[in-house]
């Protein structure tokens, strides 16, 4: 059984697949509190299904890309096994992680987007390094960038594990309506980065506030 917050067809707002439609399975429960966490409602809001009850609801969207996250969607242990099984019904398959939790039981062909804390969400100190070392060329590390602090921060783990040579994207990500996305792409420029600026497209489409989207 999984706890579920919510099940969505919508625009995907980031990664290298923005733009595309895309279900969202949003598991409840996380084990952070990031200062600007857009979806708290994620954190105890949930109902518990069967991995077919999720399945067939996913499948009802006729969308060939699904992307699970939350919360943390790594806390439950059903994910892995909903996984397996959306994989083995053709579907290509994103994760949406925290820097915090190991990646190594993710199966290979899922799409892995790991948010790497900042010092401005508060939670840099629970950072797992160990698993930028197995990042790939089909993941992507995402940074949510406050100020220039976390700019700087997130510069320098880029550098420091080589993130550049290995992973398919580095996302910066500014956080919306607190960090002004020209500023950061000045920053970026300035300094020659080869990091992806990413706008989170759902909060320009929809209104922020807006769930299930
Ligand atoms: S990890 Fe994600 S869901 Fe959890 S507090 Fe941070 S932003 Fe919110």
């Amino acid at each position: 059984m999984l706890t579920v917050n919510e099940i969505f067809h919508s625009i995907q707002g980031e990664s290298r697949r923005a733009g595309e439609p895309c279900v969202f399975v949003r598991l409840t429960a996380c084990d952070l509190r990031c200062s600007w966490c857009d979806t708290p409602y994620a954190f105890h809001e949930g109902k518990k299904r069967s991995i077919d009850d999720v399945i067939a609801e996913v499948e009802r969207f006729e969308c060939p890309l699904v992307e699970i996250t939350g919360g943390e969607p790594l806390l439950q242990e059903d994910v892995y096994p909903l996984m397996e099984q959306l994989l083995a019904r053709g579907f290509t398959v994103m994760i949406e992680t925290g820097g915090h939790r190991p990646i190594s039981r993710v199966p290979g062909d899922v799409l892995k987007i790991v948010d790497v804390k900042c010092p401005g969400s508060g939670e840099a100190h629970r950072n797992h390094w160990e698993t930028l070392d197995v990042i790939g060329s089909r993941d992507e590390v995402k940074f949510v960038i406050k100020d220039r602090e976390d700019y700087e921060y997130a510069r320098d783990v880029v550098a420091r594990y080589g993130l550049s040579g290995k992973a398919g994207a580095i996302l910066f990500s500014p956080v919306h309506g607190v960090l002004d996305a020209r500023e950061l792409s000045e920053w970026v420029l300035a300094d020659r980065l080869a990091v992806r600026l990413q706008l989170q497209l759902h909060k320009f489409i929809w209104s922020p506030e807006t769930r299930g989207v």
